[in-house]
């Protein structure tokens, strides 16, 4: 296992100060480690997090080679010629599990944005006080963007929110956390192959959630409670003036209408499973509130925007993968973790074999598929 970094490397330096999980304590389980602590439905920091991670590494006893990086992996004789900062290493069969975030994604006109303006990612982004002062403009209101937008707001600087697609989630629903649903009613277990559109679904949008200690709901309603200004979707800059599509309305509706799908499932599998008394009252949320009016573009040579954030996710990066393995859009080519080149494995990818796939508890079945196939092409049968 070669690491470039330290053991769980990306939460110790590519996550900000106060981020937590938003996954509950109870769904952080690796094979043969679960939370046992005092808070099962509490969220871990990043602090916690890395030190659980680090006790599965040493619980485990897995071959880790530190502070080594892969620079390039290459096909050569049946196996594959493996190079690192720290010397070559040949094999016969390659697992990638490099990570699906490993760069933020950002839009090319981030290039037209005028230099008076800085612009962060959330790889660079630490806490509000250290950002300059002034207004604040957050693209992107998945997971990542929310949570950046209301601690920014919190802090006391004006922040403008830029929403496209997204997915609402409410943190508790019937009493339950709403990923204790997702689990139960066997959602989360929906595999690739049961999936309509997989490339659709590999490419959605992270739940809008928050782990907090109050297990608190955090969506676009409680964003505009707090102060935070919503716009469209960032569609281009011209002539030092960022543009913004319309269309609120029914993206907020998209969303809203997707969200009573999703709690549709949820009730239906209470009442089919014979469990229904156990939970409080189906409830509906409010739907979310359009402003009367959304502006359509903003001058950023004006000085009301000092900062931007962009929150508009991440893509992994194979830049050291030297073998025809990717598609035209840079993404790995596979099948439930199997690559279509022989010997070349991919785990920790989104649903990569199920929904799950996505999160920290969907690794242990993931990885035992995949290497149940690996063996067997070890073995000369696959
Ligand atoms: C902001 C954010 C919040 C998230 N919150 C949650 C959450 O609350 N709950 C949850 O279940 N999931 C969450 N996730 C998803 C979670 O990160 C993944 O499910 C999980 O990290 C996958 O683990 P992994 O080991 O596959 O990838 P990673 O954790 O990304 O690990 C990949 C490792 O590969 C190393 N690496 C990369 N390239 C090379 C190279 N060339 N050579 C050597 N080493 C290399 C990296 O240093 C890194 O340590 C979140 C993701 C992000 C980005």
């Amino acid at each position: 296992m070669l690491e470039r970094g330290e053991v769980a490397n990306s939460w110790r330096t590519e996550r900000w100060d106060s981020l937590r999980l938003l996954t509950p304590n109870w769904l952080s389980r690796l094979p043969g480690l679960r939370y046992e602590g005092p808070d099962p439905d509490g969220y871990m920091t990043m602090g916690e997090i890395t030190e659980f991670i680090e006790r599965f590494a040493a619980r485990s006893h897995a071959p880790v080679r530190t502070g080594t990086k892969v620079t390039s992996v290459r096909a050569a004789d049946g196996g594959y010629q493996v190079t690192t900062d720290r010397g070559e290493i040949r094999c016969r069969a390659v697992v990638i599990a490099s990570g699906a975030f490993n760069s933020p994604v950002v839009p090319p006109f981030s290039g037209e944005v005028p230099a008076s303006v800085e612009q962060l990612t959330p790889f660079d982004y630490r806490d509000p006080a250290k950002l300059p002062d002034g207004g604040v403009l957050v693209v992107g209101a998945s997971a990542t963007g929310l949570q950046l937008a209301a601690e920014i707001q919190a802090s006391g600087r004006t922040v403008t929110l830029s929403v496209g697609e997204h997915t609402r989630m409410p943190r508790i629903y019937r009493g339950r956390d709403v990923l204790w649903w997702m689990d139960a009613s066997g959602v989360w277990d929906q595999g690739y192959d049961e999936i309509e559109d997989l490339t659709r679904a590999r490419r959605l949008p992270s739940p809008q959630l928050v782990g907090t200690p109050e297990r608190r709901t955090l969506d676009l309603n409680a964003l505009t409670s707090m102060g935070v200004e919503l716009i469209g979707r960032w569609a281009m800059v011209r002539d030092g003036h960022a543009l913004f599509s319309g269309g609120l309305r029914n993206v907020f509706s998209l969303a809203d209408l997707k969200l009573g799908r999703l709690l549709d499932t949820f009730d239906e599998w209470a009442l089919t499973s014979g469990r229904d008394a156990e939970f409080d009252a189906p409830e509906r949320l409010e739907p979310t509130r359009v402003p009367d009016t959304a502006r359509l573009q903003l001058d950023l040579g004006r000085g009301e925007i000092r900062t931007v954030v962009w929150a508009t996710g991440f893509r992994p990066d194979y830049g050291w993968l030297d073998v025809p393995a990717l598609d035209a859009k840079g993404r790995l080519r596979h099948s439930h973790g199997v690559a279509d080149v022989p010997g070349l494995y991919a785990l920790g990818l989104p649903v990569l074999r199920r929904r799950r796939s996505t999160f920290i508890c969907g690794i242990e079945d993931d990885a035992r598929a995949v290497t149940d196939h690996l063996a067997q092409y070890l073995a000369g049968r696959g």
